[in-house]
Formats: structure tokens, sequence, C-alpha cells
């Protein structure tokens, strides 16, 4: 078969993974991102035993082993007193449900990402793309530039230009509620000799050790994006946080304001229609957030992004440009939708608020035996390197 060609619209871990899968398919692939340097943002990522497989598939084992810190057996779940509710000391169903997991520096995925590229991936930043025309032979226009290939990839984000151009019912609906997220400075950051999330009424507080970089950590409450300025942010939060167990303070306390991201939390609803666009001999796919954007709740984003990555790769590698994307939307279909829905019901019992509420989830979940939560987990993370 002849090198086919693919423009992918968007330079995140989803767009960056989907290049790196069809290179090692033979495919050669220009990447276009909107902003003028390669960055992720200045935060963490936990990434499940899904994830790291995904990564291993693509090739990157070394280098995920290379700047990866591993949370098995560190973390679970707390009441803001610090009392465990579940631990994170089983292994689950594959030896690996909760134990597999790693946490790794955005930016430091981004660059074992474009550094596995190779030669037959080019990227142009600067570069916003303004228009997808589908049908027959879809393009990308860039201001007055149009581009072809035979299959564009959407990996353009929560805000899909890609993902409204397929289907525009598939919205952004904001969950009410908002996240920050920060990474504290080794030199800065207090000792952290556990992980994991604590849960209050209406908030919750997550931490990991990140190696190196220091501690990550990423709160939520109810409510829409504060207009305060960071420094009135972080106060809020240490209003909010004030009392919970220690290293919390500290580690709010220990942030500085540049350090802080805010995002409203929002998801996709409904879920586009299809993820693909067929055409004669080429298409459109979507991938990552563009096509499923979804609370953090699981804390799934980014590994389904990797997921549906690895499983492009797989269908594109020999079929047609149409009989591979209908392959792809076969096999990505039922495990997005499932953990979609699954991400609502978590975000929905995890934002629990009220005298009421809380003590009685507080309840259940200290009558969840570890070794139950820990094959809960394991269904999370139960996805194979597809054959096409
Ligand atoms: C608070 C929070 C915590 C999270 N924690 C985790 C976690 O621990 N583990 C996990 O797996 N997931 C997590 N996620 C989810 C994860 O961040 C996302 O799912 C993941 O980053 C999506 O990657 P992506 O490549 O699809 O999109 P993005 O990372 O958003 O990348 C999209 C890229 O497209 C570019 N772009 C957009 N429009 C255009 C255009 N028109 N032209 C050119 N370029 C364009 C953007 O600039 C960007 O570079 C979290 C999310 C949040 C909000």
């Amino acid at each position: 078969m002849d090198e086919r060609s693919a423009v992918v619209v968007g330079a995140g871990v989803g767009g960056l993974a989907a290049a790196v899968a069809l290179v090692n398919a033979g495919w050669r692939v220009q990447i276009l991102e909107r902003h003028d340097r390669l960055r992720a943002d200045g935060a963490a990522l936990l990434l499940w035993a899904n994830g790291v497989r995904a990564l291993r598939a693509l090739g990157m084992g070394a280098a995920l082993d290379a700047i990866a810190v591993r949370q098995d057996r560190t973390g679970g779940l707390r009441t803001p007193e610090g009392r465990w509710l579940i631990r994170m000391t089983e292994a689950g169903d594959r030896g690996e449900g909760l134990s597999g997991t790693v946490v790794v520096h955005r930016q430091d995925l981004h660059e074992a990402l474009v550094a596995a590229l190779g030669d037959n991936a080019s990227i142009r930043t600067g570069a916003t793309v303004t228009g997808l025309r589908l049908g027959d032979s879809p393009a990308v226009k860039l201001g007055g530039e149009t581009l072809t290939a035979d299959l564009v990839v959407g990996a353009d984000g929560i805000s899909s230009l890609a993902r409204s151009t397929l289907d525009n019912r598939a919205r952004l609906v904001g969950a009410g509620r908002v996240a920050w997220r920060a990474v504290v400075p080794r030199f800065r950051a207090p000792d952290v000799v556990d992980g994991g999330e604590t849960q209050g009424s209406g908030r919750r507080f997550i931490y990991a050790d990140l190696g190196r970089h220091g501690v990550y950590w990423a709160a939520e409450a109810r409510g829409s994006v504060r207009p305060e300025s960071s420094v009135g942010q972080l106060d809020l939060l240490k209003r909010w946080f004030a009392g919970w167990h220690e290293p919390i303070g500290e580690l709010i306390a220990a942030t500085r304001p540049e350090e802080l991201l805010q995002h409203p939390v929002e998801f996709v609803d409904p879920l586009p229609r299809s993820f693909v666009h067929a055409g004669a001999t080429s298409g459109v796919a979507l991938l990552g957030d563009a096509a499923h954007a979804m609370t953090p709740d699981l804390g799934q984003g980014a590994c389904l992004a990797l997921e549906d990555a690895v499983t492009l790769g797989v269908c594109l590698g020999g079929k047609s440009v149409p009989d591979g994307l209908r392959r792809y939307e076969e096999l990505r279909r039922p495990r997005i939708a499932r953990m979609s829905r699954m991400s609502r019901g978590v975000g929905g019992v995890f934002a629990a608020q009220g005298k009421f509420v809380v003590p009685l989830r507080t309840a259940l979940l200290r009558g969840i035996p570890d070794k139950t939560f820990a094959k809960g987990a394991s269904a999370l993370t139960d996805w194979d390197v597809p054959t096409a």
C-alpha cells in the first residue's frame, strides 16, 4: 500500500499519541497545533494501568519508566479527618487494578510523545484550524489555506471544532463544579508519605508524590469558576480545606499563585452520534476529549485518549480508511459510553454534600472491602490492545 497521509488537529496527549500510532502503522503525519509552542499545562496526570498499557503498545515503555512515579499501595480514600475508608493495597483481578497506577508530569509525557514521533511526522505550531470539510475528501482549513489528507484526526480537545462539525448536538455541559490543580516544586513541598483522595461535603482533594518535580495536588468544589485572582482563589481554598488532614493545608500554603490552574468541570453530552466520518476512500476520526470529554472523576480522560490512539493505529494499519474507521467506531463506542456513564455516576457520589448524605456516603464506602473496590477499579482499567 502507498504511504498514506494524515493531518492531526491538536498536539495534546491524544493528538501526539495518535500521531505516534499512525507513524508506527506506516503513515505520514502532519500535526497542527494552534499554540506557538508545544506545551502541556503545568500539572500532572494519573495514568491507570490501561493508560500505561497503551503507552507500552506505542513502544514507549522505556520512556514511560523514565518519567513515571509509581502510586501503588500509597493511596486510597479518606475522610477530611484523615480516616481511611479504602486503601489501595489490593491488586484486583488482573493484579494491577489500583496498583498499576503511575503519575507523570504532563510536560514530561508531552516531550516523550514528541520524541517518539520519528521522521515521518511533522509539527506545525501557531496553526489554528478554522474549519473542517467532510465529504469524500476531507480537508482542514487554516485561514485561507486548505490541507487535504487520507485521514483527518480531530484531537482538538474539549471545545473541539471537529466534534461540532461531525455532530453539533454533542455539546459541552457544565457539571456545576470547579477544579484546581498545581505542582508544588520539591524544594518547597512538604514531605508526603502517601497520597490518594480525601472527600468532604461537596469538596475533594487529591495529592500524589511527583518524584523530582515535587507534589501534585488537585482540588474540586461545587460552584462556578471563581472570578478572584489566583491569590484570592488560594485564600478561598485555604478556608475551604482548613482543618482537613495534613498535608492538605501545607500543600495549599506552599503553592504560589502562578502555579495554580483553575478549570470548570465539563463533559460532552450527548456523545457524538459517531466518532468517525467515512468517505469513499478517506475520512475523519475524533479522539480524546474532542470525542468524549468526561468529568475527571475517574481520572481516565487521558488514559482513554491513549487507548483511542492505539486503537486507531491498529484499525488503520492495514485496512482501507473507511473500513478502518468503522472498526475504530465499533471498538471504541461501547467502552466510551460505559466510562462516560460511570464518570457521571461517580461524580455525583463524590460531589455529594449535606448533613445526612455525606455520613451515609462515608458509611457505605467504609463498608466496601478493599478487595471489592480493587475489583471495581479493575473494571475501569480492563482494556487490551485490540486486533483489527
Ligand atoms: C482537573 C482535571 C484533572 C484531570 N486528571 C486526569 C488524570 O489524572 N488522568 C487522566 O487520564 N486524565 C485526567 N484528566 C483528563 C485529561 O486532562 C484530558 O482527558 C486529556 O488531556 C485530553 O487530551 P486531548 O489530547 O484529547 O486534549 P487536549 O490535551 O486538550 O489537547 C487538545 C489540543 O488541541 C489544540 N487545539 C484546539 N483547537 C485547535 C484548533 N482549532 N487548531 C489547532 N489546534 C487546536 C489545543 O491547543 C491542544 O493542544 C483531567 C482533566 C481535568 C480537567
